[in-house]
């Protein structure tokens, strides 16, 4: 692995902090190294492998639409995009949809329908501090980190940026020329930090009052990750405009913007495009992933599972909690938050999991982020609570 690895750092362009690893299969929440070394997989591909590595059903259904059509581009229509729309529409509040291949895309979908539908010289978005929007220029101005702008401006124009929490400072930014308001019904990347469900009734209010646009980013919590299809529906709120990709595809790239018909009017022939963008192939896995996760009872074990992990975590939270402040999150992405005087400790037992097989992410530079397989057991469960007891212990 030694060789591979130092052969992938000269041929790369250095982006990423790689954990050292090669891994060549996976198999539900496991995943296999090229030594033959097994992983406890709680971070799936960021919240991407939702229904686990090489599922059975999405893997047959990739093989049997690769022997039928893999591309033919936006010209014209297939069969696994008109389905894959339809489910999306018949279970959000949407009446129309966009394909694109990633988040940052969708997301970028999403604020030019927002200008487009907007009128002339009504341009501003605003978003939450902590956000992650995605890494293309305007999702990046649109992303609440300073850290992930630096030494990329100037970023497109129009973008600010509210504190977390404040009703009353997201008001104040508002003015005649903001048509959107966008944020993650749960932070991901800031730290799996949930908005309140005040909170977030008092954004769609502010939106109505104004009349600008609601959109909900769940790139990373769409798609049951926190125990229903999206998050939006535990909160008593309808977006404008809702983007979902990660786990949508559960690793084959895709993604998508859910709108209304009224919203969606402001768009044209032209306006706005993708070659891959819903290829069939994506689309088809989509649709396997689609119907598993609708498939009677999925969601309520997500939310079960969810709450077992809550409770495991919780139990090493307590008692450690000279280390940790607490545990918060919804249903499969929980988070075990770090004293910010010990947030430095986070890397430390990242990399010390790992060195024991068990894969986590840090999110917000203090905030153990456990995003497993929604197909995760509770021995699973058990097994990866253990390991961060025992490395706790030793830190
Ligand atoms: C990952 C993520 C994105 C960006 O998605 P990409 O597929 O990496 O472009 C955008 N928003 C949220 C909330 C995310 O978690």
């Amino acid at each position: 692995m030694k060789d591979l690895m130092e052969m992938s750092d000269q041929l790369f362009v250095n982006t990423y902090g790689r954990f050292p690893a090669v891994m060549v299969e996976g198999d539900g929440c496991r995943l296999t190294d090229a030594k033959g070394s097994e992983y406890l997989d709680f971070a799936s591909g960021i919240a991407v492998c939702s229904l686990g590595h090489c599922h059975p059903v999405v893997t047959s259904a990739i093989i049997e639409q690769t022997k039928k059509l893999v591309h033919v581009s936006n010209l014209y229509y297939t069969l696994p995009q008109i389905e894959l729309a339809n489910m999306l529409v018949d279970n959000s509040f949407g009446d129309k949809v966009f394909l694109a291949n990633s988040g940052a895309e969708a997301n970028e979908a999403a604020i030019k329908l927002a200008r487009k539908h907007a009128e002339t010289g009504c341009f501003e978005i605003i978003s939450l501090e902590g956000s992650f929007h995605g890494r293309t220029l305007a999702t990046l101005a649109a992303t609440g980190q300073r850290k992930y702008h630096q030494g990329f401006e100037p970023l497109p124009v129009g973008f600010y940026h509210a504190p977390f929490g404040d009703l009353a400072a997201l008001s104040k930014l508002i003015t005649h020329k903001t048509c959107a308001i966008l944020i993650e019904p749960l932070q991901g990347e800031g730290g799996v930090r949930p908005l309140g469900k005040e909170y977030l009734q008092g954004i769609r209010k502010l939106c109505d009052q104004n009349s600008i646009l609601l959109i909900v980013d769940e790139i990373q919590v769409g798609m049951g990750r926190t125990g229903s299809l999206f998050a939006y529906e535990q909160f008593g709120i309808r977006p404008d405009i809702l983007t979902t990709a990660k786990a949508l595809g559960n690793g084959l790239p895709i993604g998508a913007m859910i709108t209304t018909n009224k919203v969606a009017a402001a768009f044209s022939p032209g306006d706005h495009a993708t070659t891959f963008g819903g290829n069939p192939v994506s689309c088809a896995a989509a649709c396997a992933v689609l119907k598993t996760i609708l498939t009677e009872g999925f969601l309520d074990t997500v939310k079960e599972r969810g709450d077992y992990l809550y409770k495991g975590l919780k139990s090493v939270a307590d008692q450690y909690n000279q280390l940790f402040a607490g545990v918060r999150g919804h249903g499969l992405i929980q988070g075990l938050v770090l004293h910010n005087h010990v947030a430095e400790k986070g890397p430390e037992i990242v990399n010390q999991l790992f060195n024991y097989g068990v894969l986590v992410t840090l999110a917000g530079g203090k905030v153990i982020r456990c995003t497993p397989p929604l197909i995760v057991s509770t021995e699973e469960i058990d097994a990866m609570v253990a390991m961060i007891e025992e490395v706790v212990s030793n830190i």
